[in-house]
C-alpha cells in the first residue's frame, strides 16, 4: 500500500472529479494501486490538506489525438476511482504565507516542500508523513464526525473512513470513565483501552457505539476477551472460581460493584449481558 498527495488544481487536459476520479498519464513516474490511500492537496485552497480516501481500482486508456497534441509524451491516461473519501470540515493549511500554515508546516517538520515531493504532480508520500498529516487534523479538530445515529462501520470501508467513527468510540468511551478501568480502578494513561463488549470482527452494526465499549486496562481487556471475568449489569464481576493468581486477585478485587456500576452509566446493559452469557459458556466447557 502507498500513500499520495493528489493535488486539486484547476487543469483544462484531464477534468478530475473530485471525490470520485483522479485522472494522470504516463509522464509521471509513479503508479497508483487499488488499495492506496490519498490526500488532497486543495491548490485553489491556498495548498491545504482537505480529504482523505482510498482508490478502489485503476483503468486505463489511449490517449486521445487531441491529448496528444497537447502534451506530446503522453500516450496513455490512467483514471483512479476513488472512495471512501472523507473531507475535512476545515482545510490544514500548509501555505508558507499564512500563520496557520507556517504554524501546521514546523509541528509536521516540513521545512523544505520538495522533500514532500509535491512539485511534481502525484508523489508518494512516506507512511510517517501521511500518518503525522492525520494525526493533525484530528489534532486541530477538523475531523469530521461519522453520523450520529448509525454505529455500523462496514468490513469494505478502508482504515481512511473508519477511522473518524472510531477514534470518535475511543474518545466516547475512555472520557465516560475518565480514563479509569472499569474492572481494576488504573487510570494509568496509554495502558487503558477502549474495549468493545460485543466483539469488533463480528458485529459491524456496533462497532462504533459507545455503548457497546467499555474502558480497561490491557490486562482486564485480555481477561475479559478471553472469559475469564465478566461484567454483569449491576457492576459485579464474575471471576473464575478456581482463579489463584495474587496479581489478578488484586486486579479484580480492587473496585466494588457499586463503584463499577457508576463508572458503567451509558453502556447498553444487553452487551454486558453478553459477556456473562460467553463466560458462564466458557466456564461450562472447560
Ligand atoms: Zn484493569
Amino acid at each position: 500500500m502507498a500513500f499520495w498527495i493528489f493535488k486539486i488544481a484547476e487543469q483544462e487536459l484531464y477534468p478530475d472529479e473530485p471525490g470520485a476520479k483522479y485522472v494522470y498519464d504516463n509522464t509521471h513516474s509513479v503508479r497508483v494501486k487499488q488499495g492506496d490511500v490519498f490526500l488532497y492537496l486543495d491548490k485553489t485552497e491556498r495548498y491545504a490538506f482537505t480529504a482523505i480516501g482510498s482508490v478502489k481500482r485503476v483503468t486505463e486508456r489511449k490517449s486521445t489525438t487531441s491529448e496528444s497534441v497537447r502534451t506530446r509524451s503522453v500516450r496513455v491516461v490512467y483514471t483512479a476511482q476513488l472512495g471512501d473519501v472523507v473531507w475535512f470540515n476545515e482545510p490544514l493549511s500548509i501555505s508558507p504565507t499564512t500563520k496557520q500554515g507556517r504554524r501546521n508546516r514546523a509541528q509536521l517538520g516540513i521545512t523544505d516542500v520538495n522533500l514532500l515531493g509535491w512539485s511534481q504532480s502525484i508523489p508518494s508520500l512516506s507512511e510517517s508523513m501521511f500518518a503525522a498529516i492525520v494525526e493533525l487534523v484530528e489534532l486541530r479538530g477538523f475531523m469530521p464526525i461519522a453520523n450520529e445515529e448509525d454505529f455500523s462501520v462496514p468490513d469494505t470501508w478502508s482504515k481512511s473512513k473508519a477511522r473518524p467513527a472510531m477514534k470518535k468510540f475511543t474518545a466516547a468511551v475512555i472520557n465516560r470513565s475518565n480514563g479509569v478501568c472499569i474492572v481494576c480502578g488504573t487510570g494509568l494513561e496509554g495502558v487503558v483501552d477502549a474495549a468493545h463488549l460485543s466483539p469488533y470482527a463480528t458485529d459491524v452494526k456496533n462497532r462504533a457505539n459507545p455503548a457497546n465499549g467499555v474502558c480497561l486496562c490491557k490486562y482486564c481487556h485480555r481477561a475479559l476477551d478471553l472469559r475469564l471475568i465478566a461484567i454483569n449489569p449491576a457492576g459485579e464481576l464474575l471471576v473464575a472460581p478456581d482463579m489463584v493468581d495474587p496479581v489478578a486477585r488484586f486486579h479484580f478485587d480492587r473496585l466494588t460493584s457499586d463503584e463499577r456500576r457508576r463508572l458503567l452509566k451509558g453502556v447498553d446493559p444487553a452487551f454486558l449481558t453478553l459477556t456473562v452469557e460467553w463466560y458462564k459458556e466458557y466456564m461450562s466447557n472447560k
